[in-house]
């Protein structure tokens, strides 16, 4: 924006303003305020360090930030930290970037014209907060707490906004983990009755990784100690229909037919028990049903599963084999990303089961029993009991999806109650940090829940989709600039902090919350005066002040014991492992994993995969200029056979059409991918206008995935949408 379209941008502003009494912005002029808006660009000439928390994705790596004359001007990852080790993925590296951006949202902003039009005005965070807080008590009064949505995001501020919900009333609240990493926990939770074990790469020497993209899809120490498993000698085997960067770095990878790993699991489980290569002493003590398991895996002999996933039968048994003689130092990887097809609970259930029959469970170089174990007490706030929420869920937890962890829930479904109003209707949606407009499949569809609702509320650092499509944008305070909650981790206790004071008028989401909740008359339930008061109350079980924290970075519990004696109480009905899961007995369906045939693309159709990059998290971080720059946009990968046949080459421009919508994306000619397949990253394409960077840019998977729900695990079904190509 140059300094004249700025100054014709405010006059036109000034004028609207004279004339009808608002000062209304566009997105473009509202971003072009630049820091003379800010409320401290600090003038000091000190240089110092200060000891944070990344959150350029959910990890939550360490950083010692370098500040001089009040401007950040490195970031470097803290040595100290068990999730980082001292390094900063390109994600965490381009923080600067985030905190930076001229397109920040710089004060609260209310609509100022039709629903995504994209004229707002701005307003005063008592302005905004009141307004907010109107609306929500305007849905309660009329329909009843619980036509009033809220969704946040897996972050350290979560469990309060998980309290401003809770005192609300309303039962309906969502993540988006019913896009992610569903089917792995339910399997795993019918199975041991935990939603995710760890898993020890330190002690490994056989690991299988179906869904777990590490190379791409950073997780910053595991992607470490991935990366040193394989430097020292370690196995892994890759199943991914795409050659991504995990199946190069690997002994091994397997290009098996998407929708069909369950076949390949339960051949694996099928070998190991015909040639009795489990162990059976494990097996005999720690679980139950494994006659039940026998018998359904006697048909899926590796020369069926070939017949199913295309990987020789011989493949498939020498990695059996392989597999249980490096037992219990083996691992079938629980994996991550797992909504793909409808039968991905089963998937999960037979790799859940294969790591109990080797006996992996606590011992080195397996599953790693509860990464829950280790987590320090912190001080929690006292206040009043919670009302009792009235009325079902919208998503269908627990009543459809008895083991799907409430706040894990079910958010493709709560898009798709407020279209069809049923079993009741949803008036309102707060929104923390999450943008549904770009992750939930059929993006048409999501935009037209949105122009359904009475209010939509966004607490966000920028204009992301979803906030473009609000009433109201709370600005929050970039995670440079704010305090959240504690954060234990082990023995240790982390803290993240303001590096530098916010530059524009945001608030962090803990006081965003807070001062919300007074306006709701709710102000008891977050008995807090500031984030300090906060956090020195969550640290008031721990002999060191806030400001010794915070000068350390982190504090160490002495003295400090890991407890095993939990070990082996598995939390299912049965208390054991359950090979035969009680609960799926009991809900009248077959109780040990089986086969479920995946639906196969059409004549001239291709299965849509999506993933990682590294560069890019989800939908979030495609506005940052620095990562842009190692990484402008997504591409179509397709077979080289594929190309030649419709005449196309990379940097083509390619249609891509499915049951649901169309996109135009540039095309990635390889030989790293299925004949078959289709691939792109996801979290592109954004409709924006407020991120002036990534508006447009690539294109969105979400507007072609179709919605398809796993009926156990409520996960969505990604991989269920086939499309065409053709040259554009
Ligand atoms: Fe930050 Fe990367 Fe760590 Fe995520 S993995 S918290 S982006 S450094």
């Amino acid at each position: 924006f140059s300094r004249r379209q700025f100054i014709k941008g405010a006059a036109a502003g000034a004028a609207l303003g004279a004339s009808a009494g608002l000062g209304l912005l566009t997105p473009d002029n509202m971003l072009a305020v630049d820091h003379s808006a800010s409320k401290a660009a600090a003038k000091s000439t000190e240089s110092r360090k200060v000891t944070t928390i990344c959150e350029q994705c959910v990890w939550r790596c360490g950083v010692i930030a370098k500040v001089e004359n009040g401007t950040v001007k490195k970031l470097e990852g803290n040595p100290d930290h068990p999730n980082n080790m001292g390094k900063l993925c390109p994600r965490g590296n381009a923080g600067i970037e985030t905190l930076y951006s001229p397109d920040r949202i710089k004060f609260p902003l209310i609509r100022a014209g039709a629903r995504g039009s994209g004229l707002w005005r701005r307003a005063s965070w008592d302005e905004a907060l009141t307004y907010t807080a109107d609306q929500m008590k305007k849905i309660k009064d009329k329909y009843g707490a619980k036509a009033m949505m809220f969704n946040s995001t897996d972050n350290l501020s979560q469990p309060f906004f998980e309290i401003l919900l809770k005192a609300f009333g309303s039962p309906n609240y969502g993540t988006q983990r019913s896009l992610c990493f569903n089917a792995m926990t339910t399997g795993f939770l019918y199975t041991y009755g935990v939603p995710q074990p760890g898993t020890d790469y330190k002690h490994c020497k056989y690991m299988i990784f179906m869904g777990r993209n590490l190379a791409e899809g950073i997780s910053n120490n595991e992607t470490q100690e991935m990366i040193e498993m394989i430097a020292r000698g370690t196995k892994v085997v890759v199943l991914d229909p795409r050659f991504s960067k995990t199946a190069s770095k690997a002994a091994e990878w397997l290009p098996i037919r998407p929708g069909t790993d369950s076949a390949f699991f339960l051949a694996i489980l099928h070998v190991i028990i015909k040639e009795k290569l489990y162990k059976a002493d494990f097996v005999k003590t720690y679980t139950q049903g494994f006659d039940d398991l026998v018998q359904e895996v006697k048909e899926y002999t590796p020369e069926w599963a070939e017949q199913k996933c295309e990987i020789p039968a011989a493949t498939i048994e020498r990695i059996a084999r392989e597999f249980a003689a490096a037992a219990p130092a083996a691992i079938a990887h629980p994996n991550w990303r797992t909504s793909n097809f409808k039968n991905s609970f089963q998937t999960e259930r037979a790799i859940a089961v294969l790591n109990a029959l080797i006996g992996n469970w606590a011992q080195p170089g397996g599953l790693i029993p509860d990464q829950e174990i280790n987590t320090a007490k912190l001080g929690v706030l006292s206040h009043p009991p919670f009302p009792q929420a009235q009325g079902i869920r919208l998503d269908g937890v627990p009543w459809q999806y008895p083991l799907v962890p409430l706040s894990y829930g079910v958010i493709q479904t709560m898009r798709d109650n407020i279209l069809s109003g049923k079993p009741y209707e949803a008036k309102g949606w707060l929104i923390s940090r999450q943008n549904p407009i770009l992750s939930i499949p059929e993006r048409q569809k999501t935009i037209n829940a949105f122009m359904k609702l009475d209010f939509v509320a966004v607490i966000d650092i920028q204009a992301s989709d979803t906030a473009y499509y609000a009433d109201v944008i709370l600005p929050e305070s970039s995670y440079l600039e704010r305090y959240d909650g504690l954060i234990p981790i082990g023995n240790k206790i982390f803290i993240r902090q303001p590096v530098i004071d916010p530059l524009y008028d945001t608030k962090s989401s803990l006081m965003i919350y807070k001062e919300l909740a007074e306006k709701l008359g709710l102000g008891d339930f977050l008995p807090y005066k500031d984030e300090r008061d906060l956090l020195a109350k969550q640290l008031k079980p721990f002999p060191i002040t806030l400001d010794e924290l915070e000068r350390a970075g982190h504090y160490a519990i002495p003295n400090f014991h890991e407890d095993h004696s939990k070990d082996f109480e598995f939390q299912t009905s049965s208390g054991k492992i359950e090979l035969a899961s009680s609960i799926m007995a009991q809900m009248g369906k077959k109780a040990v994993p089986t086969w479920d045939e995946p639906p196969r693309p059409p004549e001239g159709r291709y299965y849509l995969l999506t993933g990682k990059t590294a560069q890019h998290t989800q939908m979030f971080t495609q506005n940052n200029r620095w990562l842009l720059e190692v990484f402008p946009e997504n591409r179509a990968w397709l077979h080289t056979s594929v190309a030649a046949r419709l005449g196309i080459k990379t940097d083509d421009d390619v249609v891509l059409e499915s049951d649901v919508g169309k996109v135009t994306i540039k095309a990635q000619v390889t030989e790293g991918i299925r004949p078959d397949c289709i691939f792109m990253v996801g979290g592109f394409g954004h409709v924006s206008k407020g991120l002036r960077s990534a508006y447009k840019l690539g294109a969105s998977d979400s507007a072609l995935h179709k919605t398809v729900t796993d009926p156990l695990s409520g996960g969505s079904a990604l991989s269920e949408t086939f499309v065409t190509v053709s040259k554009a």
